[in-house]
């Protein structure tokens, strides 16, 4: 290593070792997915009072970012095939706002969900029907990519996180934006560092978010690896897949023509969840709930949203769940899984 422990030569390497793995121009690494998301609002001028469309079946960080910028999310359903923004209820959505409300809307945050990426003809046709800027949430998804496209190349801005469990994991916190527009690099490299321009003048309010040479040190190795992975991760849940295919009660996640499913999560849904958690169990499989609150449920959203309905979203929410999937699964440990899942 260099000496530098911040934003140094193992930093810059990997930014631009990103941007090309994602076909985009540029990358900012960040200390975290939260903040590449805040940063990313900010940079593009989101402001208090704007409206920020996103969906509710996602993790709690997509609606944190946009109140700390001082912005309103609009909660938009999901498409339940997928389990991503649903473009034509967007669309639904923004034509019912007051023309008030309209005005303050300005951006759109579609999250790649589990690894499946959104519909992104649909949503950059909206965006740009109505003039939003897209900020993608792709911290489920890195690898994912839609119509042979990578996902993060699509909207003004791409987020991803490297929380250590994430597809692209580092050995603590990390995140990243990849930009097209040097203008919006150069803004994001300033906000990150307290919205410091060289030592001593400060520009604007920034944030200290900074990725650090250990951690791009970890990532770029890693990256290497991640198309593989990927690849191993999708073998792995087409054979989960088929083995449940047919049964009664247990939907497995489908891969929408056009779409590259990146396959963070394995998830299915039942209407009697509880039931199959417990048989699953039983036969050894631990299962996890993402999400089985909707965040428009949460304390922090409940008031704003009390007569908002979101049907697609609360219905997955009560009926998802994951099995364990992870690249390194041996045959026999999937074989376990896939026996399980038939069992119950
Ligand atoms: C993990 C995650 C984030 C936040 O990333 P952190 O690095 O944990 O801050 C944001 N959005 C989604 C959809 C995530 O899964």
């Amino acid at each position: 290593m260099s000496g530098s422990y911040i934003l140094g030569p193992e930093v810059a390497r990997f930014e631009k070792e990103f941007a090309r793995f994602c076909g985009a121009a540029h990358a900012v690494g960040v200390a975290s997915g939260t903040d590449a998301l805040e940063l990313a609002l900010k940079a593009v001028g989101i402001k208090p009072g704007d409206i920020v469309a996103t969906v509710s079946f996602t993790f709690i960080a997509t609606a944190d970012a946009i109140l700390h910028v001082g912005a309103k999310p609009l909660f938009v359903d999901i498409d339940p095939a997928t389990y991503t923004m649903d473009p034509k209820d967007l669309s639904t959505r923004i034509t019912a706002l007051p023309p008030a409300q309209r005005k303050k809307l300005k951006a759109v945050i579609p999250v790649h969900l589990y690894g499946h990426p959104c519909d992104m003809d649909g949503i950059m046709r909206i965006a740009k029907k109505h003039g939003l800027f897209v900020i993608e949430d792709a911290a489920q998804s890195a690898g994912a990519a839609w119509k042979g496209k990578p996902i993060g190349s699509f909207g003004d801005a791409g987020c991803f996180s490297f929380f250590p469990t994430k597809n692209l994991g580092g050995c603590g916190d990390g995140g990243i934006v990849t930009v097209q527009s040097a203008r919006l690099a150069d803004r994001l490299r300033l906000l990150r560092v307290h919205g410091r321009h060289g030592r001593e003048f400060q520009a604007e309010l920034g944030r200290n978010s900074r990725l650090d040479e250990l951690q791009a040190s970890i990532l770029r190795v890693k990256l290497r690896k991640l198309r593989g992975w990927v690849s191993r991760r999708r073998g792995i849940g087409k054979a989960f897949s088929r083995a449940v295919s047919g049964l009664p009660g247990l939907t497995p996640p489908t891969e929408k023509p056009g779409a590259k499913h990146a396959f963070h999560l394995y998830v299915l849904r039942s209407d009697d969840r509880e039931a199959v958690q417990r048989k699953l169990l039983k036969a050894g499989i631990t299962t996890q709930v993402y999400y089985s609150i909707p965040v428009h449920h949460q304390p922090l959203h409940r008031k704003a949203n009390r007569f908002l309905r979101l049907p697609e979203t609360e219905k997955a929410s009560r009926e998802v769940f994951s099995v364990p999937l992870y690249p390194e699964m041996t045959r026999a440990q999937q074989q376990r899984i896939c026996r399980a899942l038939r069992d119950c």
